[in-house]
């Protein structure tokens, strides 16, 4: 019998979280999942359970867990509260992988606990990337547990470089350009939250959604390949590419260019993360050549979408500033979602934000703690004071 891969999905409600499972549901001899974490939807998670019969399942939101357990007619499930109750579980099942696909810095605590335990992640949540890099790699390297990873652009990189990393030159990293790529800069300062919801080729979670709008997303992943690949920001390439076909390209001294190419279909990497190093046969649809009206790449427009020179910025200067940059753009993301922050001031409010902090090189993860949380107090009072 073929050892089944044991699995836990942090953030298994998520838009990531889903299709993981999907991938799952195709791969029945191959993974079995013992974990599943969610924050606030114990209405999915509770089918999630009953479906894929984990051994634990952890919610971080309370009412929800109350819920969750009011609803749970399983009672050999073992249903536990909080962060503390997923790092619990890390250590108690014995797990093959770790699909951490939680939104945002929540990622940071599991994603440390699975790698000083020796377990591989397949990592989404590139936030975690972003905030606590150092500690990561350090974690990594100790234990010498795998990241593979779930970004898209990243795992196209990642495929691009197997066996080949030591001579890559440059990382040539499209992005879609978002659902404002051809809107004038003037008409950017109006911009609703359903309007920047609407991505034009990939339908995510609601935060992601938002940092693509802004080319947050792609600052973010500029910095998550930094971690990933050991590249120096400078040989870090953006090219806007509005077809999102094109997921990423490596290109190599003797001029040679390696693209992987493929559906924007996230099931496709989320699947490679899960049975690498084995590249296994699907029934999802392939791409249709003939049916491309072309390819194209841009230049980014650094003067409309500031927050990408930003995420550059913090990513050279280092230490504790790319923490920063994260919190205070999921609070300016947060404001924006809910109508208590412009569009542009999502930018603005980063910038602010990085502008007040005195940098510290980041040692453990008690002070990566201390510094997002002073970020994000420092993210709400400035958006107080625009308002005054
Ligand atoms: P979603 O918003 O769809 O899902 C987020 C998941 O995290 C949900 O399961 C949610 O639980 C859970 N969650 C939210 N807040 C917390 C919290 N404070 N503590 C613990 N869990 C929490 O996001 P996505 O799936 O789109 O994205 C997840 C991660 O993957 C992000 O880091 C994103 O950048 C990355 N990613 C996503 C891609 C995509 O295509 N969606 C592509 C590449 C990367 P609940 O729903 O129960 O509240
Ligand atoms: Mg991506």
């Amino acid at each position: 019998m073929i050892n089944l891969k044991k699995l836990a999905i942090l953030g298994s409600t998520g838009s990531i979280g889903t299709q993981t499972l999907q991938v799952v549901d195709q791969f029945p001899e191959q993974f079995k999942v013992e974990l599943l974490v969610a924050h606030s939807n114990w209405q999915l998670l509770l089918e999630q359970a009953r479906r894929y019969q984990p051994k634990w399942v952890v919610l971080t939101e309370e009412s929800a867990y109350q819920r969750f357990c009011a609803e749970n007619r399983d009672a050999s499930l073992v249903v536990r509260y909080g962060m503390d109750s997923v790092l619990a579980a890390l250590d108690a099942l014995q797990l093959d992988m770790v699909v951490g696909a939680m939104m945002g810095a929540a990622g940071i605590a599991p994603t440390l606990k699975a790698l000083e335990l020796g377990i591989d992640i397949g990592l989404a949540n590139k936030e975690t990337l972003v905030s606590g890099g150092s500690l990561v790699r350090k974690a990594q390297q100790k234990s010498g547990a795998k990241i593979i990873p779930i970004d898209s652009e990243h795992s196209a990189i990642f495929q691009c470089m197997e066996g080949e990393k030591t001579c890559a030159r440059r990382i040539l990293l499209t992005a879609s350009g978002g659902p404002f790529r051809n809107m004038p800069m003037e008409q950017l300062k109006q911009v609703t939250p359903a309007q920047a919801l609407k991505h034009p080729n990939w339908s995510m979670g609601r935060k992601i959604t938002i940092d693509s709008a802004t080319l947050m997303n792609k600052g973010l992943e500029v910095i998550e390949a930094n971690w990933l690949f050991e590249t120096d920001y400078d040989d870090i390439k953006v090219l806007v590419h509005p077809q999102s076909i094109v997921h990423s390209m490596v290109e190599y001294g003797d001029g040679s260019v390696l693209a992987h190419l493929g559906r924007a279909d996230m099931r496709i990497p989320i699947q490679y993360a899960l049975t690498w190093p084995a590249r296994k046969d699907n029934s999802l649809e392939k791409l249709d050549f003939t049916k491309l009206a072309g390819l194209e790449f841009f230049e980014p427009e650094w003067e409309k979408f500031p927050a990408l020179s930003l995420a550059f910025e913090a990513g050279r200067t280092g230490k504790s500033a790319t923490a920063v940059l994260n919190a205070a753009n999921e609070i300016a993301v947060a404001a924006f979602l809910e109508n208590r922050l412009s569009f542009l001031g999502i930018p603005k409010l980063v910038e602010d934000v990085l502008n007040h902090h005195n940098l510290v090189d980041i040692e453990s993860f008690e002070q990566l703690l201390e510094i997002d949380q002073w970020a994000r107090l420092q993210a709400e009072s400035l958006i107080k004071e625009y308002h005054q």
